[in-house]
């Protein structure tokens, strides 16, 4: 980590389909990762990022929809509710938009960035947010959660990336 340049893994990178350890806690090391993130996921103008999307495989997202940075590290969904399906890209996937099917409203247990143990309730946006990045600690990507057509429509760019024609920026 000690003064790497972070950068967005994209479609075909092994890490982006590995799951992701949990952290012991949430110390200065970790706090440093955050931040980090945070300034990738600003500058490529994202809601959301995991840690595996810059290469480490830690159990860390962090999510901005517009109402501040939430951090959150070992992220579980202990209740869902409703769904919705909507539009999400991803910076892992870019140029790709597929409609996925999400829970609505969510309540998630983690840790913060003070090393607390909190519960946070989100809705829409922020939960299909949320919902997105943790998938990303198992290694699942929106590719993984659409139909075989829409899936096959998009065979061509996700070759694409995987040969790296196609960069994040
Ligand atoms: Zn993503």
């Amino acid at each position: 980590l000690k003064g790497s340049k972070v950068e967005i893994r994209t479609y075909g990178d092994p890490v982006l389909r590995k799951k992701a350890e949990p952290v012991d806690s949430v110390g200065p090391e970790e706090q440093k990762l955050f931040d980090e993130m945070e300034q990738v996921m600003n500058c490529a103008q994202g809601v959301g990022l995991a840690a595996p999307q810059v290469g480490i495989s830690k159990q860390m997202i962090v999510v901005d929809v517009g109402q501040g940075p939430l951090k959150l590290a070992n992220p579980k969904i202990i209740k869902s509710e409703g769904s919705k399906v909507a539009e999400e890209g991803c910076l892992s996937l870019p140029g790709v938009s597929i409609k996925v099917k999400r829970a609505f409203k969510i309540t998630v247990e983690a840790l913060n960035y003070d090393n607390q143990k909190v519960s946070v309730e989100a809705g829409d946006l922020a939960a299909r947010a949320i919902q997105h990045e943790i998938d990303h600690l198992s290694g699942t990507l929106i590719v993984d959660r659409t139909g075989f057509w829409s899936k096959f429509s998009l065979l061509k760019k996700l070759r694409q990336l995987k040969d790296g024609k196609w960069k994040a920026y």
